[in-house]
């Protein structure tokens, strides 16, 4: 599968944002005036777990073609787990995605590697997709050890990946999230491309071809149609753009694509 057949992916990740009186807005104001081709673009929106079900209910409500995530998953399954969610009750709610190794789940809330594959199996063996979020810190960047941690924090993912059409992978340099600081599309570019080398290499080079790679970072409604031009750059995860009405222009970088519509 060449560029020209990946369909592009924007998420919305909203964190710990997002009141009741705000999510009608939002999803009146903003989400159901995106006017992309959804054949072309698909659109994940992660609020809060206590707004899933609202959030489903009204993607559902006319033909938005909105997908609904949560933003994280239980390491265990159902029991005596006091304040966790696990992934076979995300699942029931209806919905069908989760974001998984967020920079923030792994920094603040210690998440090894090791956990977040773990967390991968969980979520996928109960029917849910994922964006597996990976990246440097900017320590890591400038010692250029981007690539080998992306890499130690890929294998722990794909170990536990049985399906890569239910996978996106999102590349955020920690450095980046909400800094408004960006690497250059060339050089976010190069790391797109070498994670895609590395699936080649260690899973198979269909699914390395098939899979989404999307950039997270500091996307706003400026820079994403110049991220979008490069050739392994699928999409975006956008964290505090994802909140504004700047989200509109985002989802619609695709277009600078010329994508043919397969999916
Ligand atoms: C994120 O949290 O995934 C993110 C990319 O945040 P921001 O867009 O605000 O940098």
């Amino acid at each position: 599968m060449d560029v020209a057949q990946r369909k592009f992916f924007v998420g919305g990740n909203w964190k710990c944002n997002g009141d009741l009186e705000f999510i009608d807005k939002h999803f009146n104001e903003v989400l159901f005036k995106l006017g992309h081709d959804k054949t072309k673009c698909d659109v994940l929106i992660a609020p809060v777990f206590i707004h899933l079900q609202k959030a489903l209910s009204l993607a559902n409500s006319n033909d938005s073609g909105l997908i609904i995530s949560a933003q994280n998953c239980s390491l265990t399954a159902e029991g005596a787990f006091t304040g966790e969610v696990a992934a076979r009750l995300i699942k029931n709610l209806g919905v069908n995605w989760t974001i998984l190794g967020h920079s923030e789940r792994r920094t603040l809330y210690r998440e090894t590697n090791e956990k977040v594959g773990t967390k991968v199996k969980n979520a996928m063996d109960n029917g849910l997709n994922v964006v597996a979020c990976i990246g440097e810190t900017l320590q890591e960047r400038e010692e250029k050890k981007t690539l080998d941690v992306c890499y130690a924090q890929l294998k722990e993912i794909a170990a536990s990946v049985t399906d890569w059409s239910r996978v996106v992978i999102a590349y955020e340099p920690i450095w980046a999230i909400g800094t408004g600081k960006t690497p250059t599309v060339d050089e976010a570019q190069e790391v797109h491309l070498a994670i895609r080398s590395w699936i080649s290499k260690n899973v198979n080079v269909e699914a390395a071809n098939g899979v989404r790679i999307i950039y997270g970072g500091s996307v706003t409604d400026t820079n994403a149609e110049s991220f979008a031009k490069m050739s392994d750059i699928d999409g975006f995860l956008v964290g505090g753009a994802s909140l504004k009405p700047a989200f509109s222009k985002i989802v619609n970088a695709y277009t600078v694509k010329g994508l043919t519509g397969k999916y």
